[in-house]
């Protein structure tokens, strides 16, 4: 275990883990079990590959806290995965479920390979044999699997076959972020985008600020966060007035009309030459003058370099970790409304949820229930979060965690050690 907290995202967290904790003044026994996982899987994956050798990839598993129920947290499959960071990103996991009151313990997972290189059939190979190295850990009652970086639906659709085949009867709930053919949801693509808009729209209303043609925002990354994000700021009545991707951002003072530049962007792959629009820089896209910046692509991009030119009124963190933990500080200061990420993001979880829920019940339920099932948990959930930071005193990526490790904190000593 003691080369888990090798790693810089590790550390990263530790160090929330421990500010948070001393905003609370936690239980310093009950900090010293979060500091580690209960369980970290290393396995070896041997794939033939097309061209007839067989070439072994290393995967990983890393189940961090299971006191609210079965573990859950996503699969990457990127060439920089390593024990210490899955640890880490199973960590964050347990902390997003715990504060948005979802019955689920944190776990991640992972395969060091870039899945670009591989063809369709390696690609299925390595899940399939992966799932297979894993299956005695994961099942819906005991960790529950979704995509992630460089995994999708057909990669959970692998999983859910294999394990399926291995048990003999058709398992779905043991991973979301399925097709809908075989036990996905509705809701589960755009779920993510939603949940920072339903989260925008609240921060509004707590600063009474209302959601009309006169509030900008501005977003970078225009994957499946980004763009369902601006497309639900659209349908809300907001003015998007900036968007970008890897390539570079366009910027229009007049607004985009989203569902024209979705299509756009699937016709030609890229934003550049919109109509009626100027380009602009992804550095200078933060600094705009809006009422919301939704960073929705990398981490670190709002830092300490570049915090005293951010000039958006609120921060919806789309993507894990885009603002440091120092700039978070000085956004704080100048009145910056930051919703962080464990509570921003947290809509495709919440999603992947009701999908576990419905596979279990075997009943579905229709768009319009999702939609509203989720804006009931994650609203209250950015609630608490600001309560926390207005009486603790502390800026609200703080409050976050202090929020989820309080009722962790609660649960553990409510079950206890065992043996005592
Ligand atoms: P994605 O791959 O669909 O989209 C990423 C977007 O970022 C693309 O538009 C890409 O062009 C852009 N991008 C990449 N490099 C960039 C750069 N250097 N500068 C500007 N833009 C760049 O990914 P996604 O699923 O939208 O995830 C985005 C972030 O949100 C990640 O941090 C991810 O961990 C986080 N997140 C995603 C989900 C989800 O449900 N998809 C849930 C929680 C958190």
């Amino acid at each position: 275990m003691d080369h888990i907290t090798e790693g810089h995202l590790y550390s990263n967290i530790i160090n929330s883990l421990e500010e948070a904790a001393r905003v609370i003044d936690a239980d310093p026994n009950i900090i010293a079990r979060l500091r580690k996982p209960k369980r970290a899987l290393v396995v070896s994956i041997p794939v033939r590959m097309d061209d007839h050798s067989v070439k072994v990839f290393t995967g990983y598993r890393v189940q961090h806290n299971q006191t609210l129920g079965p573990w859950k947290g996503g699969i990457r499959y990127h060439q920089s995965v390593n024990l210490s960071e899955v640890a880490a990103l199973a960590m964050i996991m347990t902390f997003k479920n715990s504060l948005m009151h979802l019955p689920l313990g944190g776990a991640k997972g992972g395969i060091s390979v870039d899945p670009t290189k591989l063809s369709r059939t390696e690609k299925q190979n390595m899940t399939r044999r992966y799932t297979s190295e894993i299956s005695p850990f994961i099942g819906p009652q005991i960790d529950i699997p979704a995509p992630d970086v460089g995994t999708d639906a057909q990669t959970m659709a692998w999983i859910m076959d294999t394990y399926s085949q291995e048990k003999g009867y058709a398992c779905p709930g043991v991973v979301t972020g399925k097709p809908l053919e075989i036990g996905g949801s509705l809701g589960r693509e755009g779920a993510t985008g939603m949940g920072a808009i339903y989260c925008m729209e609240a921060a509004a209303n707590t600063i009474d600020i209302k959601v009309n043609s006169s509030f900008t925002v501005a977003v970078q990354g225009f994957g499946n966060v980004g763009s369902n994000a601006a497309k639900y700021a659209h349908e809300l009545g907001a003015k998007v007035v900036a968007i970008s991707d890897v390539a570079g951002g366009i910027y229009s003072s007049d607004g985009f009309d989203i569902p024209k530049l979705l299509e756009y962007y699937k016709e030609k792959k890229t934003l550049k030459g919109y109509p009626n629009s100027e380009p602009i820089s992804n550095e200078n896209l933060l600094e705009l003058k809006v009422t919301c910046l939704i960073p929705a692509a990398l981490d670190g991009v709002i830092n300490e370099e570049n915090v005293n030119r951010i000039q958006a009124r609120i921060v919806v963190e789309g993507a894990n970790g885009p603002t440091t933990s120092a700039a978070s500080e000085v956004l704080g200061k100048k009145g910056v409304l930051v919703i962080p990420d464990i509570c921003a993001n947290a809509g495709g979880v919440i999603v992947s949820y009701f999908e576990w829920v419905q596979d279990i019940g075997s009943y579905f339920w229709n768009e319009n229930q999702i939609h509203q099932n989720l804006k009931q948990m994650i609203v209250p959930a950015f609630q608490r979060v600001w309560d926390m930071s207005q009486d603790m005193q502390v800026d609200m990526r703080l409050a976050g965690w202090a929020c989820s490790i309080q009722r962790l904190q609660r649960a553990m000593l409510l079950r206890g050690l065992y043996p005592r």
